[in-house]
């Protein structure tokens, strides 16, 4: 063998171990658990251009919504009489399988359900299952339980529609869009912002009611800067409670918020009221 040809040959078996080795690192990396944050990151963005429903929120007006996820028995016995005594309406996005459960928090029941009913707080979907889309294996399984949450309410004889939805754990996976799209008029996600200008309404931003996280002096210069800026503030919590999870807040917490936006003459309303006046 020539020199020459002795070379090439190095070369091209140089570069397939590179490529080997390249390849490796890659799976290593991407089936490492930590690297899965990141991945879903991307993916959640990629969704982000799918199965879109863009519409305008005006920069001159200042809304605020109150929402509920799951829901804890306490946001319905804490949160919700803060909301009344200001005759402001909530949205309260359920799953049904949580109904009369008892894990870390207790959970609603009818009687919950039928009190904000009456009381004229919005009841939204929040999937029957609370299932991760991520893992949901095809689109029949998702189709199921997003009607099976709403016939229980039919069921139980709670007359609203449900119109809108919120994604469990914010997963908004391309499957997740495809269904809640011809289902809801409106679904939230866990993106931190404030709704603005063009909208995806099929993954509307969301700010967190998260006493642990978010200190009552940092909702005041939130509430300063959308006071100038403009737009739709959704807020989102869990259980509202003085021994409060990482997911929710306290009572006291909770009033501060919602009096901090009366105080700003802020106007409130629930997601399908919101709905109704925007989507044209
Ligand atoms: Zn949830």
């Amino acid at each position: 063998m020539s020199f020459q040809k002795k070379n090439f040959s190095y070369f091209w078996l140089s570069t397939l171990c590179i490529w080997l080795l390249d390849i490796s690192i890659l799976c290593a990396v991407f089936t490492e658990p930590s690297m899965q944050k990141y991945i879903r990151t991307a993916q959640r963005k990629l969704t982000d251009l799918t199965h879109t429903n863009f519409h305008t929120v005006p920069a001159d007006r200042k809304i605020v919504t109150f929402t509920f996820d799951d829901v804890p028995a306490s946001a319905f016995e804490q949160a919700a009489p803060i909301l009344d005594q200001h005759g402001i309406q909530g949205t309260f996005y359920i799953a049904m399988t949580f109904m009369e459960g008892h894990g870390p928090e207790t959970m609603y029941n009818l009687d919950h359900l039928k009190a904000i009913d009456a009381k004229g707080h919005e009841i939204a979907s929040h999937t029957y299952d609370h299932f991760h889309f991520y893992q949901a294996k095809d689109a029949a399984y998702i189709a199921q339980d997003l009607d099976k949450n709403t016939a229980e309410f039919a069921r139980l004889g709670i007359d609203q529609q449900l119109l809108n939805f919120s994604y469990p754990f914010g997963e908004q996976t391309t499957l997740a869009k495809k269904n809640t799209h011809i289902r809801f008029q409106s679904s939230r996600g866990i993106d931190r912002g404030i709704n603005q200008g063009k909208t995806d309404f099929n993954n509307l931003k969301a700010i967190q009611l998260y006493e642990g996280k978010y200190p009552i002096s940092s909702m005041e210069a939130l509430l300063d800067e959308f006071d100038k800026e403009g737009g739709w503030l959704i807020f989102y919590t869990h259980d509202v409670e003085e021994n409060y999870s990482k997911y929710g807040c306290s009572p006291s917490y909770f009033e501060q918020a919602v009096k901090l936006c009366v105080d700003r003459s802020f106007e409130m309303k629930t997601v399908a009221e919101v709905v109704k006046e925007l989507v044209k």
